[in-house]
């Protein structure tokens, strides 16, 4: 088992974690970190919280995690609870990215920063924005699908229109994407959205596309790991898989066990143990009225620049998914190979 040092965050156990004196606000309370997540739907929000939740107890960090299970009243009012019971910071994952806006403006009103986490609340003031470079997820995924797929009938899906992060994974996949679609070299069979990225709707979507290009199609832009095992769940059914380029994204498990046997052909590995420091950090930073240094990077939300912090995106296949998501510790040899 792979030792994670602390600044990778550590998602594996408490082993050898040193629990440091509680942190305090300036009035000398121990600090209260809100933390609202929109869904558990894909595994990689499990493990935000898993690593959110380690690294506040070893920064004698109070946290209090609210799930909103895809509902935008329901995480408003968590919301609204979390600022009535006196946090400090809000660190806030937004189901639906402008609705979110009331949320950032209640807690505004309540003298709460809030940091947008992972993906970005459109039209407000906000105070800053983790992610990973979203428009670099899009890009290397398109890239990957062009350079194992010279020509073809291909199928498209984005994720939810309510994610800001799914125009920006689609904005960098179509850098590489309309070129061979303007050449002629690409035929899209079917170009659409999925709804709450749920692996069903990208299921029924595919069955749709298979029937309509009978079952003649090479390659799938799925955007992320869930949409793409319904997409693969409806291509097993017809006897194609291995035939055909698909993409995926979060490096989930199974998708990694996909990758080794062959079914899908890559992912993008964003380390959420690494997003989930770094916000608990600047939320440490803020609460004691410190600036979060972010060397003048920003990300415009409608209504302003925001400032932000963008960590890097990495591609994995077969071959060197051993070596990015065994060795660093993010998933189990045992676990992949398992089959
Ligand atoms: C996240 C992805 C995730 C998707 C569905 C996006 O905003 O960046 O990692 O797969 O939401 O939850």
């Amino acid at each position: 088992k792979t030792n994670t040092s602390s600044t990778a965050g550590n998602t594996g156990g408490e082993t050898g974690t040193v629990e440091e004196s509680p942190k305090e606000t300036a009035e000398g309370k121990k600090l209260v970190i809100g933390f609202s997540l929109p869904t558990l739907q894909e595994e990689r929000w499990a493990r935000d919280k898993e690593a959110m939740e380690n690294y506040a107890k070893s920064k004698g960090i109070e946290l209090l995690v609210q799930i909103a299970d895809m509902d935008a009243q329901k995480q408003a009012n968590q919301c609204e609870n979390l600022i009535s019971q006196g946090i400090d910071v809000l660190i806030l994952a937004p189901h639906d990215a402008s609705s979110a806006a009331a949320i950032v403006e209640s807690a505004r009103a309540s003298n709460v920063p809030v940091i947008s986490y992972d993906r970005l609340v459109m039209d407000t003031d906000l105070d800053l924005y983790i992610s990973f470079d979203n428009v670099k997820v899009g890009e290397i995924q398109g890239k990957y699908l062009t350079e194992h797929l010279d020509k073809g009938n291909i199928v498209w899906l984005a994720g939810a229109p309510t994610d800001n992060n799914a125009k920006l994974f689609k904005q960098g996949a179509a850098k590489y994407l309309q070129p061979k679609i303007d050449s002629g070299d690409y035929k899209v069979i079917l170009e659409q959205d999925v709804i709450d990225w749920k692996p069903d709707n990208a299921l029924k979507i595919m069955e749709q596309a298979l029937t309509l290009a009978n079952n003649d199609i090479q390659g799938v832009l799925a955007p992320n790991d869930g949409t793409a095992g319904g997409c693969i769940q409806a291509m097993n059914a017809q006897g194609i898989t291995d035939k055909v380029v698909i993409t995926g994204q979060d490096a989930e498990l199974a998708a990694a066990q996909r990758i080794v046997n062959g079914e899908q052909d890559m992912t993008v590995f964003k380390d959420t143990r690494k997003l989930a420091t770094a916000a608990l950090d600047a939320a440490i930073t803020m609460a004691s009225g410190g600036k979060v240094e972010t060397n003048g990077a920003v990300t415009n939300n409608n209504k302003m620049d925001v400032p932000s912090l963008l960590l890097e995106p990495v591609a994995v296949d077969k071959d060197n998914i051993d070596e990015i998501l065994i060795d660093s510790g993010y998933l189990k040899r045992e676990d992949v190979y398992k089959n």
